[in-house]
């Protein structure tokens, strides 16, 4: 299982969370079949594109006929682990901190949080949104084999505790802060800094504005 995942590219890996929510709506939809076309209108991604990444998947679609989408789900749910629970730990309950703990996850992949630090007495030795929060002074503690952990500590706190995080075993980091961390090349970071985002958001809607879609 793991080599077949290597296979994948990582361009396509990227993009099958995206494939793996639409079909599951479609499942629910109880469609049987969709066809490039379709995928592609509906996420947005070129229908070459899309016959490429689904002949990694070994998933076969005949011109005019489509993709068998309960075949593609059973594929997703096994390469994205859907069929195991992946815990999270989440650091600073601030207000984003707080927004994603009060947001369940739950709803739409098998991730969850489940253990919250913040160095603030006031916060910690409480719950938020049902999910335990301790002093950051316990982490090491606390952490039980936890290997992904959410980074919502303002940007001068991201490296001291990413450093802590790290000498602990954690192999994934969802970094909002605006900081760039440094980690072991086996770790992977992902970093989201809505404040980038939203003014590249900008940018594109002033620069480059949307065509009127066609049909
Ligand atoms: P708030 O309004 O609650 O302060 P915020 O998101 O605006 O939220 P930030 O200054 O970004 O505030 O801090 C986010 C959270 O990270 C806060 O709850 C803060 O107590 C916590 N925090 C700061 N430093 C650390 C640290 N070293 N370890 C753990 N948590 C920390």
């Amino acid at each position: 299982e793991q080599q077949n995942q290597n296979k994948i590219p990582q361009a396509t890996a990227k993009r099958l969370p995206l494939y793996y929510r639409f079909l599951n709506n479609l499942n629910h939809q109880g469609k049987k079949r969709v066809s490039s076309k379709e995928l592609s209108e509906a996420v947005k991604v070129d229908s070459a594109t899309i016959r490429r990444d689904f002949s990694y998947f070994g998933a076969l679609g005949k011109k005019g006929y489509g993709y068998n989408v309960e075949y593609l789900l059973g594929f997703f749910r096994k390469t994205l682990d859907q069929d195991e629970l992946t815990e999270v730990a989440l650091i600073g309950v601030g207000n984003l901190g707080t927004a994603f703990l009060n947001y369940n996850f739950m709803k739409n992949n098998n991730t969850k949080i489940v253990v919250a630090f913040d160095k603030s007495s006031h916060k910690s030795g409480s719950e938020v949104g049902g999910i335990p929060v301790y002093n950051i002074g316990e982490l090491e503690n606390r952490l039980n084999g936890v290997r992904v952990a959410i980074l919502t500590v303002p940007a001068s706190e991201a490296q001291h505790i990413t450093d802590r995080l790290v000498a602990h075993g954690i192999e994934g980091i969802l970094n909002f802060t605006p900081a760039r961390i440094a980690v072991p090349s086996h770790v992977r970071v992902h970093h989201i800094d809505l404040a980038v985002e939203l003014q590249s958001l900008v940018y594109f809607l002033k620069h480059y504005p949307m065509k009127d879609q066609e049909t």
